[in-house]
C-alpha cells in the first residue's frame, strides 16, 4: 500500500506502463485531479501528503484504456481549454491545422458554420481569433451540443456562437441556419467502419463521430455537394480528412465544381481539404 502521494504515483506509473506511453505523466495528472490542485502545485507541495480516496478509481479507469481527457473532463486545443465528455470526440492537435488554414484563408470572415461541432473546438478556436465573426455549430447529438454550449460560455463566446441541432443526412437540414457562410468547417466522421483503432478510441469515443461507412467517405458524399450553395461569394470550406483520403475527397470536390487544395498535418500527412467555387 502506498502511504504518500509520491509512492502512489510511482506505483501507478509502473502499473500504467503497458497501457500508456505517458504513464508517469498520466499518474501525476490523475493524482493532481484527485487532490484538486494543479500538477505543478502537487509536485511542489503535496508529494508527502496522504493519498486521496478517489485516486485508485481514477487509475482503474485509465487501466481500462479510458482516455485521459475523459477522466479529467478537459483537453487543450489551439491554446484553449475545452470541456469534454464521452459525448464528444476529443480534440486532436492534428485538427489545429484546420483552424490555422481557416484563419489564413478568410481572416475577414463574418459568418462561420461548423458541421459536426462536437465540443465546439473548431468553431470556438476560429471565433476566438476572428473578433468580427459569429458562427453556428451544428451537431446531431444533443449531448454534444450541451458540451459545445458550455465551452462557448467558458471561452466568452456565447454571444457569437450558436449551437444547433441538425443532421446533414436529413432533407432541408440547413434551411433554418441563415446562410450563406464565409467559412464552413467540418471534422466529420471519416473512419472506415472496419478500421482497427486504438482501444482508447474504439471503446470510448463516440462511434457516431468516427465511422462513415466502409471507405469512411459517406459524410463527404453528403456534405460536399451542398458546399456550393452554402458558401457566400469568396467563401471557402475546410474539411478534415483521413491521411489516405486526399485523392478521393479532392475528386468529390471537383465533381461539385469546387477547386480543392490539401493542407498537411504535423506529421506531413494530408489532413485538411480546402475548397472554394471554381472561378
Ligand atoms: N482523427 C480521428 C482518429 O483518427 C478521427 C476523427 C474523425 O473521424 N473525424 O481517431
Amino acid at each position: 500500500m502506498a502511504d504518500t502521494v509520491a509512492q502512489a504515483i510511482r506505483a501507478s506509473a509502473a502499473a500504467l506502463e503497458p497501457v500508456s506511453i505517458t504513464a508517469r505523466a498520466d499518474a501525476e495528472h490523475l493524482m493532481a485531479h484527485a487532490l484538486g490542485v494543479s500538477r505543478s502545485d502537487m509536485l511542489l507541495r503535496h508529494m508527502h501528503a496522504p493519498v486521496p480516496d478517489q485516486f485508485d478509481a481514477l487509475v482503474a479507469r485509465r487501466m481500462a484504456h479510458e482516455p485521459m481527457a475523459y477522466i479529467l473532463g478537459e483537453e487543450y486545443f489551439f491554446g484553449f481549454m475545452f470541456k469534454v465528455t464521452p459525448a464528444v470526440l476529443i480534440p486532436r492537435p492534428d485538427s489545429e491545422v484546420l483552424v490555422e488554414a481557416a484563419l489564413a484563408a478568410r481572416p475577414d470572415a463574418r459568418r462561420v458554420l461548423d458541421c459536426g461541432t462536437g465540443s465546439g473546438a473548431l468553431l470556438l478556436a476560429v471565433l476566438s481569433n476572428l473578433g468580427q465573426a459569429s458562427g453556428i455549430g451544428i451537431d446531431s447529438s444533443q449531448a454534444a451540443l450541451e458540451v459545445a454550449r458550455d465551452n462557448a460560455v467558458s471561452l466568452g463566446l456565447a454571444d457569437r456562437a450558436r449551437m444547433l441541432l441538425a443532421d446533414w443526412n436529413e432533407p432541408d437540414w440547413s434551411r433554418t441556419l441563415g446562410g450563406p457562410f464565409d467559412l464552413i468547417l467540418a471534422n466529420p466522421p471519416y473512419v472506415e467502419t472496419g478500421a482497427v483503432l486504438e482501444p482508447s478510441v474504439r471503446a470510448h469515443e463516440p462511434a457516431s463521430a468516427l465511422f462513415a461507412g466502409p471507405d469512411g467517405l459517406d459524410d463527404y458524399r453528403v456534405l460536399i455537394p451542398q458546399v456550393p450553395r452554402l458558401l457566400a461569394p469568396g467563401g471557402c470550406a475546410l474539411f478534415e480528412i483521413g491521411a489516405l483520403q486526399g485523392d478521393a475527397v479532392v475528386g468529390l470536390a471537383e465533381r461539385s465544381d469546387l477547386s480543392a487544395t490539401l493542407h498537411r498535418d504535423l506529421a506531413e500527412r494530408p489532413r485538411v481539404v480546402e475548397m472554394s467555387p471554381r472561378s
